[in-house]
């Protein structure tokens, strides 16, 4: 059988991440932050990191602690950004890994500043600011107190501040604009006080790619470095990116089915005639959603998926019976035809990071390059 020994697995191109990287650090004029949490969107984070950095990212991102292990174990030395909460049991280990701290409430103060002087080091952060996301983030009026709390205990470095966009991926939308306002004001704020922070970011990939003037000193961006696009309908401005990740399968099993026969759980699928049904061997477990609608390519050619899908499997109709071990595409192109996140993320009513996000870690990924 051609190709590679598995039921399933996930190609991941290296070379479309590091061009994406380029085009992108090209298009925004100053550095990146390449945001690589949750497996690099599914892609892989130490080996789809590297690549990023061979792009010429500067900066990475995560959303926990945890996900900076295997990367500072692959010898990336690159600085690294956790976005939420360093537990107070990770902390000494974060700043002994040259792990960047997000400081987003005034409860972390204290403990980090006696952390970092207990180990007779600068605890390096980035502090973030709410500026209308109303998730992680200290609110514009209370950064002030904050900064010089800060500076009275000492041994905490200030290296960046940001904040993130919450409706970047809606065109013209007005909390945009009001929400680069009240960063430039925090921003004002912080210099007048005498802090000029060497990383100031906001952008995610919506507003690196269609909101001019958001770039500060670097601009942060998860899903385009990854070739997803964010603002459904509305094409790249470049059209310099890619898709990176291809998730293939085969057909383990065909057959004709008699006319009247029920299809998987809840039967709430039943052949209209004699029909060729083949099983591929991926499911809700791997991250293919039990939703209808679902399509998978066979050929070339778009095939519904027919029945609910299972943990671990799915059932396809099929115009005729195929071999076993034909090669099936779940996301990625084949042919001319083409299903992609963005389309899986539509049909599923999600956001356009989850479906590559979701895949789950025992499926195999095959990394190559063009
Ligand atoms: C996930 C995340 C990003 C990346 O967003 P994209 O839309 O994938 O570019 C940026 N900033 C923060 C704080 C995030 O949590």
């Amino acid at each position: 059988m051609e190709g590679y020994p598995y039921p399933t697995w996930i190609e991941v191109n290296l070379s479309i991440i590091e061009n994406n990287v380029r085009n992108l650090i090209k298009h925004a004029g100053v550095p990146l932050m390449a945001v690589v949490k949750a497996n690099g969107y599914g892609h892989g984070s130490v080996e789809a990191s590297k690549a990023i950095i061979s792009g010429g990212a500067s900066y990475l991102s995560v959303a926990r602690y945890c996900e900076t292990i295997p990367l500072r174990n692959s010898q990336i030395t690159n600085p690294i950004l956790v976005f939420g909460m360093v537990m107070p049991e990770e902390v000494d280990e974060a700043i002994a890994n040259d792990v960047t701290i997000t400081l987003y409430s005034p409860e972390q103060v204290g403990f980090l500043a006696q952390r970092a002087a207990a180990l007779g080091k600068f605890v390096t952060v980035h502090l973030k600011v709410d500026t209308g996301m109303g998730r992680l983030g200290v609110l514009p009026h209370e950064v002030l107190d904050l900064v010089r709390h800060v500076h009275a205990l000492g041994n905490i470095h200030i290296e960046g501040v940001y904040s993130h966009f919450a409706t970047a991926d809606e065109p013209d939308h007005p909390l945009i604009r009001l929400q680069l306002q009240r960063f430039k004001e925090v921003m004002e704020t912080l210099h007048a006080e005498g802090l000029q922070p060497r990383w100031v970011h906001m952008t995610n990939s919506s507003a690196l790619l269609y909101e001019k003037g958001t770039e500060f000193s670097m601009v942060r961006a998860g899903a385009a470095v990854y070739g997803i696009l964010t603002r459904a309908g509305v094409p790249y401005p470049a059209h310099t990116l890619r898709h990176a990740l291809t998730w293939k399968a085969r057909l383990i099993s065909v057959k004709v089915m008699p006319k009247g026969w029920g299809i998987s759980y809840g039967q709430t699928y039943v052949t209209e005639d004699e029909e060729v049904i083949g099983v591929v061997p991926i499911g809700y477990a791997d991250g293919f959603r039990r939703m209808s609608g679902n399509e998978v390519l066979i050929e070339g050619q778009r095939m519904p998926v027919v029945g609910r899908v299972c943990m671990d499997q799915c059932m396809v109709r099929l115009p005729k019976k195929y071999p076993i071990g034909t090669e099936v595409v779940i996301i990625g192109e084949q042919g001319s035809e083409s299903i992609y996140s963005e389309e899986l993320a539509a049909r599923w009513k999600t956001a356009e990071h989850d479906p590559t996000s979701a895949l789950s870690l025992r499926i195999p990924r095959i990394y190559t390059r063009s």
